[in-house]
């Protein structure tokens, strides 16, 4: 794994930024950003940085999913904050892509149609959907483990302050992004205040009974690092989180799951105006692990946007790259099939070496 000292360590600034297309960035377009990755040249890479020309070389030619075990629903790209490394490319102004209540229904039926024991739902700030409790409630019902992907300041805003109890009345498992115990990294990332606020949400979690190592009230932190490296060591680095954050602020937690940033959307943005782009995807192509391919989470997981497509992943999601149907079709949530698409070819691209890379990064983490 290369090291972090060869390239920028720390994103520029210390404030959070806007979304994309509020500042008519030059990556607002998916297709843009696409064409980016496309243009680099990484002739020095092995197989030329292609991603299915380095599957196949693993044997690997056929990519299909494995068992579908999680349904992750993007109930929308609204949040109450705007991170400069968001590959959602979400924020305050994002009030039109929010899930209806009729995709929500259909995506329950679809559920029902599967064995899937997980529904992960995250946004955004997935609490913000007005449906969200009526998700949670009716995923509990159906016996399925639920996970709220949680950016801990929106537990602050004044009509949160039951939803850490609620949570946990339902057993519903909250996975918060953290990116450091160190106030300065965290801020540096999310935003000034930032932190603070976060720890205080941690408190109300520890409150309610979250992180003291009960099962049914899991309180699981996710890192990405703060800059272009990759993250690493997450047993190394969950024991060190502990310590950190019992000594200096008396919480508890029960997991640290690592990330690495992936080069789409706001990431993608900051990799180029700070000149790390090309560095950073000779580095994710240059640690392809070929131990992770398995594992990656586009093999066990259905990712449905707020407006009902189907991707195989959040990052294809983020990036417009639908689900492939066997006959070439783009199936809708209302469509579900999963004989059909347990059928499908995954769709691939350069963005993919971000979870192959070293231990590999899938929503549970570290693969490998
Ligand atoms: S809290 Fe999460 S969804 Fe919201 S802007 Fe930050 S990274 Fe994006
Ligand atoms: S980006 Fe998505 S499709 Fe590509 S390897 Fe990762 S999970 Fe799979």
């Amino acid at each position: 794994m290369t090291s972090h000292r060869q390239l920028d360590p720390q994103p520029a600034g210390t404030s959070a930024t806007s979304s994309l297309p509020l500042r008519h960035s030059s990556v607002t377009s998916t297709h843009d950003q696409m064409a980016t990755l496309a243009a680099l040249n990484l002739a020095q890479t092995p197989h030329q940085g292609d991603f299915a020309t380095t599957l196949a070389a693993h044997h690997w030619s056929s990519f299909q999913p494995a068992q579908l075990e999680i349904v992750q629903i993007n109930v929308g790209k609204l949040c109450n904050m705007s991170c400069r490394h968001c590959h959602v490319d979400a924020g305050p102004d994002r009030t039109r892509e929010n899930m209806n209540r009729d995709t929500i229904v259909a995506c329950l039926r679809a559920i029902d149609q599967t064995n899937a024991h997980t529904v992960d739902i995250t946004g955004g700030a997935p609490e913000l959907n007005p449906h969200f409790r009526y998700l949670v409630d009716e995923c509990v019902a159906r016996g399925k483990h639920v996970i709220d992907r949680c950016n801990l300041t929106v537990l602050l805003l004044p009509r949160m302050q039951d939803l850490p109890q609620w949570l946990a009345d339902r057993r519903v498992e909250v996975v918060c992004s953290l990116p450091h115990y160190r106030q300065r990294n965290t801020d540096a990332q999310r935003g000034d205040g930032t932190f603070d606020k976060s720890i205080e949400a941690l408190r109300r979690l520890n409150a309610a009974g979250y992180g003291q190592g009960d099962p049914q009230r899991r309180l699981t932190l996710v890192s990405n690092p703060v800059g272009a490296f990759l993250a690493s060591g997450q047993t190394k680095l969950e024991q060190e989180w502990k310590i950190g954050l019992q000594n200096h602020h008396g919480i508890t937690f029960d997991r640290l799951i690592t990330l690495n940033n992936m080069p789409i959307s706001r990431y993608l943005e900051w990799l180029k105006q700070s000149g790390n782009l090309q560095r950073y995807m000779e580095l994710l192509v240059n640690a392809f692990n070929p131990a992770t391919i398995a594992g990656v989470m586009c093999r066990n997981t259905l990712s449905v946007a707020w407006d009902g497509r189907l991707y195989d992943c959040d990052f294809n999601q983020m990036l417009d790259l639908e689900i492939q149907a066997p006959d070439g079709t783009h199936p809708h949530i209302r469509d579900f099939n999963p004989v059909t698409l347990a059928q499908r070819q995954i769709v691939t691209g350069r963005h993919c070496f971000g979870c192959t890379a070293g231990a590999g990064s899938s929503c549970g983490g570290a693969i490998v």
